[in-house]
């Protein structure tokens, strides 16, 4: 029997939100499948930039958009293009366009920011918001905002939320745009940790999730350890010290 050390090394403490459940190892989420952590330097040192409660809200919001726009440049790579003639100031050209139906989807409030970064590496993209909350009985999603009915022609969408914590609204996000037919699903996060990575890829085995980073664990309130603090809050100036 491991000791009560032991157990909270692994987070199996049952004042955690997830009690019962214990918390996977940092190596046992880096070794799952269809994970990308970003190795760019300048990633990891804006990420510490904005990981410092020196960092005050309007350069903390410039750093999300910033590292939004990183993440989502790393995670563009395998988009689909499709043949644009033009014309150069010398002759006709074969070049080529991302092809159309191309979304993002910010989870809110915090996912705002990284939707910002995500436009200016594709401003064609469509933005839809979603709000999201959890039916207390049912435990299943349920939409406070989406335009997602509009949506007719997504043919790729990321799904954007600076922190993986629990798993819970990116899960209950993906699940809507499976329900709504989107065929190629991609989630970007600032942050990770073990337990929301895990979840995460038993509940969408096939869709590809590209993190800054991954951290430690979830505290007892939720919070992503060593983590940034409250994403929302500090994105928009809401924020008490913790
Ligand atoms: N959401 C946040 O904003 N921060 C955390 O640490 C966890 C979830």
């Amino acid at each position: 029997m491991g000791s009560s050390a032991d157990e909270a090394a692994r987070g199996n403490d049952p004042d955690l939100p997830m009690r019962g459940v214990a918390q996977p190892t940092r190596g046992e989420a880096l070794a799952l499948p269809g994970l990308h952590v970003s190795r760019h330097p300048i990633v990891a040192s804006k990420l510490t930039e904005l990981r410092d409660v020196a960092t005050p809200p309007a350069r903390f919001a410039a750093l999300v958009r910033e590292i939004g726009a990183f993440l989502a440049y790393e995670a563009t790579a395998d988009l689909e293009t499709e043949p644009w003639e033009i014309q150069t100031p010398l002759e006709p050209f074969a070049g080529q366009r991302l092809a159309p139906g191309l979304g993002v989807a910010p989870i809110l409030r915090a996912g705002l920011g990284m939707a910002e970064g995500f436009r200016q590496v594709a401003p064609e993209a469509q933005v839809w918001h979603l709000g999201l909350r959890r039916d207390e009985a049912t435990l299943r999603p349920v939409q406070y905002y989406s335009q997602l009915a509009r949506a007719t022609h997504l043919r790729a969408c990321y799904v954007v939320d600076p922190m993986l914590a629990t798993g819970g609204s990116a899960i209950d996000a993906l699940d809507l745009l499976v329900a709504h037919g989107v065929p190629r699903l991609r989630f970007i996060a600032l942050l990770a940790v073990p337990y929301g990575l895990v979840a995460l890829r038993r509940a969408h085995p096939q869709v590809p999730i590209y993190v800054a980073a991954v951290d430690e664990r979830l505290d007892e309130r939720g919070y992503i350890r060593p983590g940034l603090g409250d994403a929302g809050d500090r994105q928009f100036n809401t924020f008490e010290m913790l």
